[in-house]
């Protein structure tokens, strides 16, 4: 008898489908088989390679990804801030990641699964509110479609349908949004220069409004732009005209992609940020997007929503399926996901706020100009280094929630910014 149910086959579901399959519970994905040609998320984080290897998929992924060393930044006046993964790893972290084409990744992630064991369904869930003490269950419909279930309800359903959170609907749970409310376009491109510093390196450049990525991808580049959906509307009707004008009218995107020829169809997102009320209650559990997700500037996406499987995993299941016939220890073990994931959702956020209202840029240049007037050993230098090893840390997700990494870079955006343009000069505009 199937004992978990999961709802959704992105990274979220299929990891933890993989992560419960080696405990040897076990379990069923609905897939609803959405695969187009294109998906954001395509720029990983060392943290996430740690994951490919517990799952024993990292020789498989590489075969088609590009190894991604570091992440640059590009400002609006062009002073660049590029951060380079450690030259060796920093707590087991592996010291690089990768850009992935993100289909492909996904269909990996689900083809492990099922080489462990665990069965997927094409079909989309239906869902209803919960009787006998559940809080939601799968509707007669697909009981009855699916013969490993024999016609009863598992005993824990997962929600790991990405941002269209199908369980918090049926029972009406309510979130906070974050303030921006922006459109992203993205395609991939070949002959766009994507001015890395090292090959692979993924480049995050401010535009005269919003921001825009460039991923190298093996044999292209993925390019996107990410701007508020008024200033969306001035570029065109459609989103191939939105993005070709944009990118065109960008001082630094424009030459840039000068010689450019898209090779793919032109993706819309809308991007916003949000938390769920609660990510469980009696006989659920949400993983991945479909509790909360953070604005992808610094390309957290897939290892939260990997991350929030592995801790279900060994917050939940450390000991066995045993504790899916006992609800209040199963709560209990679900809270303490929950106050970790919050916990990181408030460290990305807090994190990404440095870039988008231009304090990081203005501490990076506020470091240049120290060690120009007292030369490359004096103490200001030393610091800054040390500064820079720690943003590395926050960014790559090794010491993201660090409180001395958190504190460290607090301070310094308070009180080592001085003589240098004013933040808001940086800061990503609307
Ligand atoms: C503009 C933008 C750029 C981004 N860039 C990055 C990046 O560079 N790096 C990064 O790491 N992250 C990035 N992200 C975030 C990343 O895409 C998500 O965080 C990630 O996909 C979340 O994974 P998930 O498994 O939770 O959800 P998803 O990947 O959304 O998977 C959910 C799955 O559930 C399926 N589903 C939905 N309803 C049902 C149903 N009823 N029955 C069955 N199946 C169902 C969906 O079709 C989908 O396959 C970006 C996001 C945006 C908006």
């Amino acid at each position: 008898m199937i004992d978990v149910a999961i709802v959704g086959s992105g990274p979220a579901g299929c990891t933890l489908a993989a992560l419960l399959a080696l405990r040897g519970i076990r379990c069923l994905v609905f897939d609803d088989d959405k695969r187009p040609e294109l998906l954001v998320g395509e720029s990983l984080l060392p943290r996430v390679v740690s994951l490919m290897r517990r799952l024993g998929i990292e020789d498989r992924a590489k075969a088609f990804s590009q190894h991604k060393p570091g992440v640059g930044f590009i400002a609006r006046d062009g002073s660049r801030l590029d951060f380079f993964f450690p030259p060796t790893p920093v707590k087991g972290v592996p010291n690089y990641a990768y850009n992935v084409p993100r289909p492909q990744y996904d269909n990996l992630l689900r083809a492990r699964a099922e080489e462990l064991g665990v069965t997927f369904v094409k079909s989309r869930a239906q869902l209803e509110p919960g009787t006998d003490g559940r809080e939601i269950q799968l509707a007669e419909a697909s009981l009855a479609t699916v013969p490993e279930l024999q016609g009863r309800h598992p005993k824990l359903l997962v929600d790991s349908t990405g941002r269209a959170r199908v369980f918090a609907k049926v029972i009406g749970l309510g979130a906070q949004r974050g303030k921006r409310n922006d459109v992203a376009y993205f395609a991939h491109f070949e002959d766009f220069d994507v001015e890395a510093k090292r090959e692979g390196q993924a480049v995050i450049t401010t535009l005269s409004r919003g921001w825009s990525w460039r991923i190298p991808l093996p044999g292209r580049l993925s390019v996107g732009v990410v701007v508020d959906k008024s200033a969306a509307k001035e570029h065109g009707e459609t989103a191939e005209e939105r993005l070709e004008s944009i990118i065109d009218s960008e001082k630094f995107l424009g030459p840039a992609g000068k010689g450019r020829r898209r090779v793919s169809p032109v993706m819309t997102y809308t991007n916003y940020q949000l938390i769920s009320e609660r990510g469980h209650g009696p006989g659920w559990v949400a993983a991945g997007d479909a509790f909360g997700f953070v604005d992808p500037m610094l390309s957290p996406g897939l290892f939260m929503a990997m991350h929030s499987a592995d801790l279900i995993d060994q917050h939940a299941f450390s000991k066995g399926a045993a504790i899916l016939d006992q609800p209040e220890r199963l709560a209990r073990a679900f809270d303490k996901v929950f106050a970790e994931l919050i916990d990181w959702h408030e460290a990305w956020s807090e994190l990404i706020e440095y870039f988008y209202d231009g304090r990081m840029f203005a501490l990076h240049s506020a470091g240049e100009q120290l060690s120009q007037k007292y030369g490359e050993s004096a103490f200001p230098r030393i610091m800054e280094r040390h500064l820079t090893t720690q943003i590395t840390r926050l960014l790559s997700g090794v010491a993201t929630r660090s409180r001395y990494g958190r504190r460290l870079l607090k301070f310094s955006l308070k009180h080592l910014v001085w003589d240098v343009d004013p933040a808001e000069n940086f800061a990503i505009r609307a």
